[in-house]
């Protein structure tokens, strides 16, 4: 088995460690919450000091243009754009990811509805365990529109995509599970049901190779605060496949919060709305400028990691950490009161692992918590560990799973004040 000296080993050898020198990790945590909230970059503050000093506080409003605010959405869009297939121009950064699932979906029905096609009685179809807010939304939708929300399991699919499904919408890596679509055969499926795709993208984008043009995907969303470290409730993303957006620039198509700044010219303040080109008009309101540049300082980080490798040596070591958390717990005395709940196979799974208890999850969380080992816990039994290469090191799963070992063998999850609920789990 693995040793403790075997993971320093891996570490020292590890080309991508010196990318945990751009974050600051707290001393005596050892953070796998980054699917949650990720760590903050170093140079995050230094940015946004930047911007509330200089750009804000000297510039004042003429920064809109001198600082270039007013392109921080597409600019930053492109960065993200560039970790998931996305080609310039194909991506903006606004809003949340739940209003840019409002838009996105809305924009795949007004597509879905070209050409005639009556959408009442037809389906939006996604997961039943998809991450709530989805579902939330999606709903909404399908009532404005007379149609229904059919929710299945996973496994249902392709068969679920019969000719009634106008929409089916997918998170690519499910938020509890961490089981991972294979995005390419599943848009193909759905496009040979003449359903469209919209993916959320929350646990893919900065996490896993993804290519939604070579997917051939309709549209996708996704978090800024998760795998792209923009800071707690950062702006996050949207993208429309150009095939669909052209359309748009036809004025056939339309996204349904047409606020000022998707305008084509917004400071020509005409009272009609015409749309801006492409995936620009999914913009909506003024940018956050603050939480924009809090946001880019994240996503650069991601450049710093392209001459090592990118993603996809990223995607090998958050392999190589899940594989050895996973190994680690089961060959543990405690292995037997827990359930591994991810899939074995890392090719059908995201960059986190998820063990249910039955009994106890909440509490033994809030226990490793306290010893400064941050997870979380999503109810109703699941301990959920997410493994972020930039900043995770083969010790640190190494002394995790010790941990989690020792909060099981001395009980001391059982004491009283690990069971009360905080708001956020
Ligand atoms: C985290 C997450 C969200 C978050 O939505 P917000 O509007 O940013 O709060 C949405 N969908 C999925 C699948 C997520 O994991």
């Amino acid at each position: 088995m693995t040793t403790r000296d075997d993971c320093l080993r891996l570490d020292r050898d590890d080309p991508l460690a010196r990318l945990r020198d751009h974050f600051i990790v707290p001393d005596g945590v050892i953070y796998l919450d980054g699917n949650s909230l990720g760590v903050l970059p170093r140079a995050t503050s230094a940015r946004v000091q930047q911007v509330v000093q200089e750009e804000w506080g000297r510039g004042l409003i003429r920064s809109w243009n001198t600082a270039g605010w007013i392109h921080l959405p597409q600019r930053i869009g492109d960065k993200i754009g560039a970790l998931i297939g996305a080609r310039p121009g194909e991506t903006m950064v606004a809003d949340a990811t739940s209003v840019n699932l409002y838009k996105a979906l809305s924009a795949a029905l007004t597509v879905a509805a070209h050409g005639g096609r009556d959408l009442r009685g037809t389906k939006i179809v996604s997961e039943r365990s998809n991450f709530p807010t989805d579902l939330y939304i999606a709903d909404s939708i399908a009532q404005q529109h007379g149609m229904t929300l059919e929710l299945i399991e996973a496994d249902d699919l392709p068969g679920a995509l019969d000719a009634d499904v106008a929409v089916l919408m997918l998170t690519h890596v499910n938020y509890r599970t961490g089981r991972m679509h294979d995005m390419a055969a599943v848009t193909h499926a759905a496009h040979a049901a003449g359903a469209l795709v919209v993916w959320d993208l929350a646990h893919s984008a900065g996490a896993v190779p993804v290519d939604l043009n070579g997917a051939d995907a309709d549209f996708a969303v996704g978090c800024g605060y998760k795998y792209l470290n923009g800071g707690p409730g950062a702006p996050a993303f949207v993208w429309a496949h150009p095939r669909h957006t052209a359309r748009m620039d036809d004025a056939q198509l339309r996204q349904p919060l047409s606020g000022w700044l998707g305008h084509a010219a917004p400071f020509e303040f005409t009272p009609e709305y015409r749309p801006g080109s492409g995936i620009s008009r999914f913009v909506c309101g003024t940018p956050p400028v603050i939480s924009l540049a809090a946001l880019e300082a994240g996503v650069d980080v991601f450049a710093a990691a392209g001459p090592l490798g990118g993603i996809a040596a990223l995607r090998t070591k958050s392999i190589a950490l899940t594989d050895l958390f996973i190994r680690l717990v089961e060959a543990s005395p405690v292995a037997p009161q827990f359930t591994l709940v991810t899939p074995r196979d890392s090719s059908i799974r995201g960059s986190q692992a998820s063990f249910a208890h039955a009994e106890a999850g909440y509490a033994i969380m809030q226990a490793l918590i306290a010893r400064g080992v941050i997870g979380d816990f999503r109810a109703p039994d699941l301990l959920r560990f997410g493994f972020t290469p930039l900043y995770t090191r083969h010790v640190d799963v190494f002394d995790a799973v010790r941990h989690l070992v020792e909060v099981m063998e001395s009980g001391e999850w059982k004491d009283a004040r690990f069971h009360a609920r905080a708001a956020v789990t």
